[in-house]
């Protein structure tokens, strides 16, 4: 270097992160992506649901005829709407889970992800309180970290959480001069549960939010995985779209590669959400909606969604029937109808301190249960995923799982 400003220090960037920086967590699921790549690994760690069912040809022919036909649109910037047709589109989707709502409530996200964060922004000052399941989906309590919101959570039974319960941590919450902004909820097949809220209880908790004037985000990208396609229960936000923020998603019901979700609310908030969202994404993927509305739209969604509906079913009863055979005394696990998860609760008298990596040393991958509560708090559950191994793996991996609690 000549004649030119000193070489700079090497800036230490640590320490000029924001503080929030310091919440951010990493997915258990993809920090231990790597290893679950590895040769003989058996990984049911990861949700991700099953792509072996979609019709591609008919998918790469969509596609196809939508850059023939409209390129120079689809690759353009698009609204931060979202594309005319797909707002139309999520509600006749959400109409099957009862709820009757028009597209000027819809935005489009990149991902129920994306949606989760945007209104987690609109919502949340720093030290806001949000109440949610205990466990709860590990990616919101990345999202709620990184706004820095505290997450209290109301355990869960089979029927999910208890309304009465809910009602009570708020309460208290707001005589200690807390502030809650909304009840995060994921009602139906709860990850990392596999529970579902019962009717009765979306009822009550519905109540019970709307007279406190406290918020409920309800997460649903499981809604339309239940085995039993008779009965589904009302959306939340079928109940009450005024206190009802309802996120959706097309990751679980077509593909998540395409990143493309939405969120329904009152119109007021859609707006800011839209605004909110173009400062992040601008809008999402046009490519991605136009896919998006034109396959979900189409007669072939329909029987390739039953198909993945049938393979999870089957897939959790050849988890349910491993578990029988291969837990020892001490264990005990949910029996999910639907989705992608079951939860075990292990013999607390055991130590699982490092559970993970001796199940890594058998050969197996899975997300340690303290990961799904915001205190971090130590393993003595765990969650599975049966939406992507096979009936082979899964038994193979729950006799792995035994051999490894055994110790
Ligand atoms: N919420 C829940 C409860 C989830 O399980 C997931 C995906 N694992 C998401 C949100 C994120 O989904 P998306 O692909 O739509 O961003």
């Amino acid at each position: 270097m000549s004649g030119g400003a000193a070489v700079a220090r090497w800036p230490d960037h640590v320490s000029l992160f924001a503080r929030r920086s310091g919440e951010f967590r990493p997915s258990p699921v993809r920090a231990v992506f790597e290893i679950a790549m590895r040769p003989g690994m058996i990984s049911l760690a990861g949700g991700n649901p099953d792509m072996g069912v979609l019709p591609h040809d008919v998918i790469a022919g969509m596609t196809a005829r939508i850059l023939a036909e409209r390129g120079p649109e689809v690759l353009q910037y698009g609204s931060g709407a979202g594309i005319g047709r797909l707002p139309g589109l999520i509600c006749e989707l959400m109409a099957l889970e009862g709820a009757e709502t028009t597209p000027d409530r819809i935005q489009v996200t990149a991902g129920s992800q994306a949606g989760l964060d945007l209104v987690t922004k609109l919502f949340c000052n720093p030290g806001d309180v949000v109440v949610a399941e205990g466990p709860t989906y590990v990616g919101a309590l990345g999202v709620f970290g990184s706004y820095e919101v505290e997450v209290q959570h109301v355990d869960v039974d089979e029927d999910g959480f208890d309304p009465g319960a809910v009602a009570e941590r708020i309460d208290e919450l707001r005589a200690a001069g807390r502030t809650v902004k909304f009840v995060y909820t994921v009602p139906n097949f709860h990850n990392p549960t596999g529970v579902t809220l019962s009717e009765e209880r979306r009822r009550r908790l519905v109540a019970v939010c709307a007279e406190r004037g406290v918020l409920i985000l309800e997460d649903d990208p499981y809604g339309l995985l239940g085995f039993d396609r008779e009965h589904r229960p009302p959306s939340l936000y079928s109940l009450d779209p005024a206190t009802v923020i309802h996120l959706g998603s097309f990751s679980k019901i077509f593909a998540p590669g395409l990143r493309i979700g939405w969120i329904a609310a009152v119109p007021v908030v859609r707006a800011r959400l839209q605004i909110a969202a173009e400062a992040v994404t601008i809008h999402p993927s046009v490519l991605g909606q136009e896919l998006a509305a034109e396959y979900v739209g189409s007669e072939h969604w329909r029987p390739a969604l039953d198909r993945a509906v049938e393979r999870y079913r089957s897939r959790c009863a050849a988890m349910m029937g491993a578990l029988e055979e291969h837990m020892p005394e001490g264990v005990r696990w949910t029996r999910p109808a639907g989705g992608f998860f079951t939860w075990l609760d292990l013999d607390p008298a055991a130590d699982h301190e490092d559970l993970l990596d001796r199940a890594v040393r058998h050969g197996l991958v899975l997300v340690p249960g303290g990961a799904c509560y915001a205190d971090g708090r130590p393993t003595t559950s765990l969650r599975l995923a049966y939406s992507a191994a096979s009936e082979q793996e899964i038994a193979e991996g729950v006799r792995r799982l035994g051999e490894v609690l055994r110790g």
